[in-house]
């Protein structure tokens, strides 16, 4: 309806999605939205600040030069280049041998995730995470046509096992959502707790052969302890989802990843659509493995940065959630998106995402941090004023 009474006549400008005869689960809903404004120091989405260097923008020139001689050609469906190469990078970096067929990739981790709930979740099923947690799970669910059940946290935002495993055990769940660190709070889940819920979902859907247990690790590189991959090893639900968005710097290529049992790997082939990754991101994430060890050079700087950041901010009278992952929690304002708005005036971006009393700040470059925390200390000392 359009307000008025009367509906626009078939075939008209009908003015919205909701004018349309779109899924009802959709109706008024809106879409993933962080605000893209044009601000002196953005610090709002997680980037990675650091443009990527140079000698690997001219590789990626050289490896996409290469396929586009093939473009005339479907590329490879499988990727097993690029699959091969991630399954490498993992290994190197965590210490546990993974193989090609344990890897799957896709356009970003967040077509991963959405591949993931096409195969195991969908109408009729219901996956659950803990929330605060990264808003894209419940929005791919409610793309997917999965049900979507929020799970426990404690005030300090970490997970409560006993209570994360009730809610697994009474709501039943298809897919659990565990991200580690967690967006927006960032903090890392210990392997007690993952392997905790593991057990209590396979328990709760035992006569429907299990559920999946999806680790979002966007944010593994920057983490103080380890990966959570080795955990995949015997469990053939449990998927460990990985970015170059974050970590490589890379988030306008569109490349995320997963580690899992082959088995998982072959059940995602069965909804995504085939040749879903271009040769020309295949070719350009190929580039970007060869310069693994300069970009993991980049993340440690970030981490030196983050860390800085958290102290700074407590040393401004800021309460701080401990973080694991490029950005941080900080806090508690009467009225977080006020604080956000005089931040904005002061041309810092950070984020709101909607956490009653906190924002979310992404590190950047030690001068965008500087900005940040100059504009921080103003305002906490107007605040006290
Ligand atoms: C940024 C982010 C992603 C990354 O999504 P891409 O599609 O790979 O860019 C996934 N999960 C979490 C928790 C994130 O914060």
């Amino acid at each position: 309806m359009n307000g008025t009474g009367t509906d626009p006549a078939p075939g008209t400008d009908p003015g919205g999605p909701d004018e349309l005869p779109v899924r009802d689960e959709l109706r008024g809903k809106s879409p993933y939205g962080a605000p893209q404004l044009d601000v002196p120091v953005r610090l709002n989405t997680n980037e990675n600040p650091y443009p990527l260097p140079e000698p690997l923008v001219a590789r990626i020139a050289e490896r996409v030069a290469d396929a586009a001689r093939s473009l005339n050609r479907y590329p490879d469906r499988d990727a097993v280049e690029l699959r091969t190469g991630l399954a490498e990078y993992l290994t190197r970096t965590t210490g546990h041998p993974v193989g090609r067929a344990q890897v799957w990739a896709a356009n970003g981790s967040n077509e991963v995730l959405q591949q993931l709930l096409q195969a195991f979740g969908g109408p009729g099923r219901t996956a659950l995470g803990f929330e605060p947690s990264y808003s894209m799970h419940a929005l791919i669910a409610r793309g997917t046509g999965t049900g979507w059940l929020s799970g426990p946290r404690r005030e300090d935002f970490t997970i409560d096992t006993d209570a994360a495993v009730r809610a697994v055990t009474e709501h039943r769940p298809h897919v659990v959502f565990v991200c580690s660190p967690n967006n927006p709070t960032g903090t890392a889940v210990d392997a007690d707790t993952v392997l905790a819920l593991y057990e209590a979902a396979q328990a709760a859907r035992a006569d429907s052969g299990g559920a999946l247990v999806v680790v979002d690790e966007a944010y593994g590189e920057f983490s103080h302890g380890a990966s959570l991959l080795p955990l995949i090893e015997g469990r053939s639900r449990l998927v460990l989802s990985r970015t170059m968005s974050k970590a490589f710097g890379a988030a306008g290529l569109r490349l995320g990843y997963l580690a899992a049992a082959p088995a998982v790997v072959d059940a995602v082939q069965l909804v995504r659509l085939p040749y879903h990754l271009s040769a020309v991101t295949q070719a350009t994430a190929l580039a970007a493995l060869e310069f693994t060890d300069t970009l993991l050079g980049y993340v440690e700087q970030l981490k030196a940065e983050r860390d800085r950041l958290v102290a700074e901010l407590r040393a401004a009278g800021c309460e701080v959630t401990d973080s694991d992952a490029n950005f941080v929690q900080f806090g508690r304002f009467t009225d977080a998106h006020a604080f956000w708005r005089r931040l904005l005036d002061e041309g810092v971006l950070v984020r709101d995402n909607g956490v009653p009393g906190w924002l979310r700040v992404s590190a950047g470059t030690p001068a965008e941090n500087d900005a940040f925390l100059d504009a921080v200390r103003k305002l906490m000392k107007e605040n006290a004023a």
